[in-house]
């Protein structure tokens, strides 16, 4: 996200829904009847919400931060009367877990895969009695992580669970790691809408650093499989199966890339060296074009240690 925050500090003025590139953010909007996609703010490292209604209650795609949950619980309650019962992070990012106290204090459980909830246990250190980790040194930055504190998912599942109460069926999976190795889904089946969490991305919105682009390609072909006609991605605008097939490409081709340089025999200072190249053809490339980040250093980094290389020289 910091790369993208350079980019749109000169946007941060006036209407933001109607900036070039932000998509309708702090919006509701109806994805199908009953289910609603919410669009965070960028600039306020906010990740997207999505939430289902069912017959009794609300389920929810992702806590985000406490400042983001604040906008989203008061636009889910234009939409129903119904309470939030369930909330489910789909990775253990700061963005999209760290709101989950105040989900808990009104009332909800807390849900996300087996693994992400390990992913959560390496980093987030304070909280399982070890020096601060990352929750501390958000907090000594962001003013609503140090208001509340970490509260970490605890109904988990390895690959697979399903709420169905015969009106509204959502289905979370695990397929593979990628963004993070606990990535999890929401799939709506009867609606065909996919919740990707930041497994899928739509835009230059692509974190790498706890990720694998190798499992991430296959991960993604899995999801693709599903058919979805609507795909809610982590951040950036909602849109079509589009999304998936476009973000799978820059990976591919930004795999694809490094690997040749590998093979070349190019030194880890001479692969560092060609980010920017790689970034300037990708660039080229209309379907994965906004894909690309300013400095694509940590992604040539990503996938040159996946290939087995060396962290880059400074
Ligand atoms: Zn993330």
């Amino acid at each position: 996200m910091k790369s993208l925050r350079s980019l749109l500090a000169a946007a941060a003025v006036g209407s933001v829904a109607t900036v070039s590139g932000l998509g309708q953010i702090n919006t509701v909007q109806t994805v199908a009847p009953g289910v609603y996609f919410h669009e965070g703010d960028p600039r306020r490292g906010h990740s997207n919400n999505g939430w289902v209604v069912f017959g009794d209650f609300v389920f929810v795609i992702d806590a985000n931060y406490p400042s983001g949950a604040k906008i989203v619980m008061p636009q889910i309650k234009t939409t129903t009367d119904k309470p939030v019962k369930f909330v489910f992070n789909t990775h253990h990012h700061a963005d999209h877990a760290y709101g989950n106290q105040l989900w808990a204090d009104e009332g909800a459980t807390l849900l996300s895969t087996t693994r992400a909830l390990e992913e959560m246990k390496k980093v987030e250190t304070g909280y399982f009695g070890g020096p601060p980790g990352r929750w501390e040194a958000a907090a000594a930055k962001r003013p609503d992580v140090a208001a509340t504190h970490l509260k970490p998912p605890y109904v988990l599942f390895p690959d697979e669970l399903i709420f169905d109460d015969g009106k509204e069926r959502v289905e979370l999976h695990w397929f593979g790691a990628g963004h993070t190795q606990g990535d999890g889904y929401a799939w709506l089946p009867r609606e065909k809408i996919l919740f990707t969490g930041d497994a899928c991305v739509n835009g230059p919105h692509n974190n790498v650093d706890d990720g694998n682009i190798t499992e991430w390609i296959k991960t993604l072909e899995i999801a693709k499989q599903l058919g979805a006609e609507k795909v809610c991605p982590g951040h950036g605008p909602m849109g079509g199966p589009e999304i998936i097939v476009d973000q799978q490409a820059y990976f591919i081709a930004l795999r694809d890339r490094v690997k040749a340089l590998v093979d070349a025999g190019k030194s880890a200072g001479e692969i560092k060296a060609a980010a920017a190249a790689i970034a300037a053809e990708l660039k080229k490339i209309p379907n994965i074009a906004r894909y690309v980040q300013p400095d694509l250093t940590r992604h040539v980094q990503r996938v040159y240690l996946e290939l087995g290389g060396t962290v880059f020289p400074k």
